[in-house]
């Protein structure tokens, strides 16, 4: 339940923690909402993970958010998982409901609702790139949300291999791998286009290997990279006439998901991206 007169505290576990837009865009929400609620960056080391989980069992957390490189590992010290975190087999986001902390995966519903902004996941067939941590999350919630087709381009086979095994398993998806070796020509009926790499992270003029010459005006191409969200990617799709989707609207709706499992509160998401955008100094 929401409290104003109790302070209660949320964590981010993980590395690294310093310079973090989601501490800053969930405070704001704290702030904005009343909530004398803290949002803390703690850095924790793999060897003290477990007592990391102990002490926020201790302290009475509310929860937190598990950051690399810790998502998997968590699995092991929470009570149980929901149905998500299960089929990815990773754990972003903790919950204690009572005695119990319930491990939670935000990022890929995160971006399913940034995507359904601009088209319906139903029936499309997807092209996603990297098969890492956010390209799993994003994965399963397209097959959940019942996307048609999705192809897995990875450079490391094995990696892209494993998530198209995990997203055959997971709904009536047909999932294929595509393996990455120079310049990926994005097939002409793709309808949606994802970069779940972390190419772009932290360098504007990074370039993304693929062609898209073959591509219809209607495609959709969505980019996870936060910093900095207008991306090089985004910007030659959109000269391709590809409506674009930038990592912003993930990060403010996995956020908003984690505050709402946190403190019963439904955010403002304007606040939140508001935040972000001044964290990112836009
Ligand atoms: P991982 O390290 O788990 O995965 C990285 C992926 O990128 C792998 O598939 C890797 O391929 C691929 N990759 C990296 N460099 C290259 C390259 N030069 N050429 C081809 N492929 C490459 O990272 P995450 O999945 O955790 O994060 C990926 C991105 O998503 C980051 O930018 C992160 O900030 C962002 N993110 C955004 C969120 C949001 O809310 N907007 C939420 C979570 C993440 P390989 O397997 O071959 O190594």
């Amino acid at each position: 339940m929401p409290s104003s007169s109790l302070q209660e505290i949320c964590a981010l576990f993980g590395q690294p923690v310093a310079g973090n837009p989601t501490q800053f865009m969930i405070e704001k929400a704290f702030v904005h909402h009343g909530l004398e609620w803290r949002y803390l960056t703690l850095e924790v080391a793999p060897a003290d993970l477990a007592d990391a989980v102990r002490g926020m069992r201790a302290m009475g957390f509310q929860g937190g958010n598990i950051t690399k490189p810790h998502k998997v590992a968590v699995i092991e010290l929470v009570d149980r998982l929901s149905d998500a975190a299960a089929r990815m087999g990773a754990v972003n986001c903790i919950v204690r409901e009572g005695n119990e902390l319930v491990g939670e995966n935000t990022d890929g519903k995160g971006f399913i609702e940034s995507l359904r902004g601009v088209t319906d996941p139903t029936d499309k067939r997807v092209v996603l790139l990297g098969a890492g941590g956010a390209a799993r999350a994003i994965g399963i919630e397209l097959a959940l949300a019942g996307a048609a087709a999705i192809t897995v381009v990875n450079r490391t086979v094995d990696r892209g291999q494993q998530l198209v095994d995990m997203l055959n398993a997971n709904g009536a998806v047909s999932a294929t791998l595509a393996a990455w070796e120079g310049e990926y020509p994005v097939p002409a009926e793709t309808q949606v286009l994802v970069n779940a790499t972390s190419i772009g992270l932290n360098d504007p003029e990074a370039r993304i290997p693929v062609k898209l010459d073959a591509c219809p005006p209607g495609l959709v191409v969505a980019d996870v990279v936060v910093s900095p969200p207008d991306t090089r990617f985004l910007a030659e799709a959109k000269a391709h006439g590809a409506t674009t989707l930038d990592g912003l609207g993930m990060i403010v709706n996995q956020g908003a998901i984690g505050f709402k499992l946190w403190t019963g509160v439904d955010p403002d998401k304007t606040i939140m991206r508001e935040a972000v955008e001044e964290f990112l100094g836009l």
